[in-house]
């Protein structure tokens, strides 16, 4: 597990600036949500920190590494998007290996959990069998393992691109609105699920949102950003009760 430490990131798009300098130091185990409106620029921030992305200025350091040039496969980073794509064609137990499956294919790392074990063997086979298990079991869908995706609910499929992330042992989250695709109930289900899984793993969770309510219950802190600034970063009861300004304070729904 590890902090995370932006300092000064910018980024455009052509003529357009997305990101504007953008600094935060989020703590080991710390739960950050970063919120606000649709277009501000949380998903390039999120995706420059796990290398999907490269910024024009600014750094990035995981832990205590500085992570420029280091490719987003070798950040140990776990993703999950709003669009969780299952491959249909595989089972539970199998979408859930496939980045033990990748990372042993590429090459580009020594996987903890089989490392040493040679690649195709029994013993390399039962030790993804036994991450995946245990990695299903934490998320309750250890009953699920031999389904396709097109035979899940919108939750249950939710939780294995989890499984899919969890898997990796990474040394911190990254979500990008992942339950904007799930009905209101199960959303508020699946929000204490994710704190829960939190609190279990005790990584740091980067959680982007652009529902503050949802961030509001979940985060140790939030982050509240507008057309590629940060306006505050502080606890959620500081940024409601307190807001830095009448934008946050919009954003948020503070009390006039
Ligand atoms: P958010 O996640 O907060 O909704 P994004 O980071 O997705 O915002 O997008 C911020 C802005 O950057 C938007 O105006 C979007 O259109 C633009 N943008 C994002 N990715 C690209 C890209 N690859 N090329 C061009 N413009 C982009
Ligand atoms: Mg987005």
């Amino acid at each position: 597990m590890a902090g995370i430490e932006l300092e000064g990131i910018r980024k455009s798009f052509g003529p357009t600036a997305v990101l504007k300098g953008v600094s935060l130091a989020i703590a080991d185990g710390e739960f950050l949500s970063l919120v606000g409106p649709s277009g501000c620029g949380k998903s390039t921030l999120l995706r420059i920190i796990a290398g999907l992305e490269v910024q024009d200025a600014g750094r990035i350091r995981i832990g205590s590494r500085a992570v420029e040039g280091i490719a987003a496969s070798a950040r140990n980073l776990a993703m999950v998007f709003q669009s969780y794509a299952l491959y249909p064609h595989l089972t539970v137990a199998e979408n859930i290996a496939v980045p033990l499956r990748m990372r042993r294919l590429s090459g580009l790392q020594r996987l903890p959990l089989v490392g040493g074990l040679l690649p195709g063997s029994r013993r390399e086979r039962a030790a993804i069998d036994a991450a995946v298990r245990s990695a299903a079991e934490i998320l309750d869908i250890g009953h699920l393992l031999q389904r396709k995706p097109a035979q899940l609910s919108g939750g249950q499929r939710q939780r294995v691109a989890v499984g899919r992330a969890l898997v990796r042992e990474p040394e911190a989250f990254l979500l990008d609105e992942p339950l904007s695709n799930l009905d209101a109930k199960l959303r508020v289900h699946m929000r204490s699920e994710i704190a829960g899984l939190h609190r279990r793993l005790a990584t740091t969770f980067v959680y982007v949102t652009h529902d503050q309510a949802e961030a509001m219950t979940m985060s140790d802190r939030i982050a509240v950003m507008l057309d590629g600034e940060l306006l505050q970063v502080a606890t959620p009861h500081e940024v409601y009760h307190r807001p830095a300004d009448r934008r946050v304070a919009e954003f948020i729904g503070s009390p006039k």
